[in-house]
């Protein structure tokens, strides 16, 4: 996955990759000349998106409290204005021929009648329906709960184009499960995939999350989740994820992610 405005197309190209996810930052303009320039540079690499991936500004993600706060539709204050911006990235995705978007929502409550859950998941039919209008998915990033959390909060969704973007080193760097056993639960909500890998957060310290770490140096066991991948019959491209501040060992790794993704052929 890469960033419009940060990462050059050239740059992922050059790693012998020909298709995959972009994200939008919050504050990056998707206005009709974005629209023009990505599908000229897009056309000209022949490199097919598969999703547009949404985050939106304020986010943090340095521990489990400030995701809680910060993070996706929960936060009350900027929800609707995020909500507005994922359908805004719904037709910036139409304009391009992606037929599929996916962001973080956020850490959703557990009970079902909590009023956050209630008013997340009206903002989640909206993303929906709007989506199911350009014909996209809409797929919800896994790590935040625990897979059946997420697995019964789609249920309770109730859209036919919801569906997970599964992200293996989440489960580990927000202690929500071990990723193949998750894979296995959510099986038939998976979308789109995100491999990357992470440690487990310290024991002692239940705010911390865990350390992102490069592809094949984590908890992740990228082979077996690769493996478990083809068992649950999934066929899409495997999403190398790296974020890290520094951009130079940030693509450094991910080359080294895809070198490794390879090898497991
Ligand atoms: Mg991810």
């Amino acid at each position: 996955m890469f960033w419009a405005g940060r990462d050059d197309l050239n740059a992922i190209c050059g790693m012998g990759v020909r298709c995959g996810q972009m994200g939008i930052p919050g504050d990056y303009v998707m206005d009709d000349k974005a629209a023009r320039e990505w599908k000229t540079a897009l056309a000209a690499h022949g490199f097919t998106l598969v999703t547009l991936f949404a985050a939106y500004e304020g986010e943090s993600y340095s521990d489990q409290p400030a995701v809680q706060a910060t993070v996706g539709f929960v936060p009350a204050a900027t929800r609707e204005a995020r909500i507005l911006r994922t359908l805004e990235l719904s037709d910036f995705a139409a304009k391009l021929g992606v037929g599929s978007i996916a962001c973080h929502i956020g850490f959703v409550p557990e009970t079902k009648d909590h009023p956050v859950y209630v008013t997340v998941r009206e903002g989640v039919r909206r993303v929906c329906d709007h989506a199911a209008r350009h014909g996209q998915t809409f797929a919800l990033e896994t790590g935040q709960e625990a897979a059946e959390a997420l697995l019964e909060f789609i249920e309770g969704v109730d859209r036919p184009n919801l569906g997970i973007n599964f992200d293996p080193a989440n489960m580990i760097l927000y202690g929500t499960g071990e990723p193949v056993e998750a894979l296995k639960v959510v099986r038939e909500r998976v979308l789109s995939v995100h491999l990357k890998d992470g440690k487990w957060p310290p024991k002692d310290n239940p705010e911390a999350l865990g350390t992102e770490v490069p592809l094949g140096r984590g908890d992740v066991n990228i082979s077996r989740f690769v493996e478990a991948l083809g068992e649950i019959g999934f066929t899409g491209p495997l999403n190398v994820e790296r974020e890290t501040e520094d951009q130079a060992a940030r693509l450094r790794e991910m080359a080294a992610g895809v070198e490794l993704l390879r090898s497991l052929e």
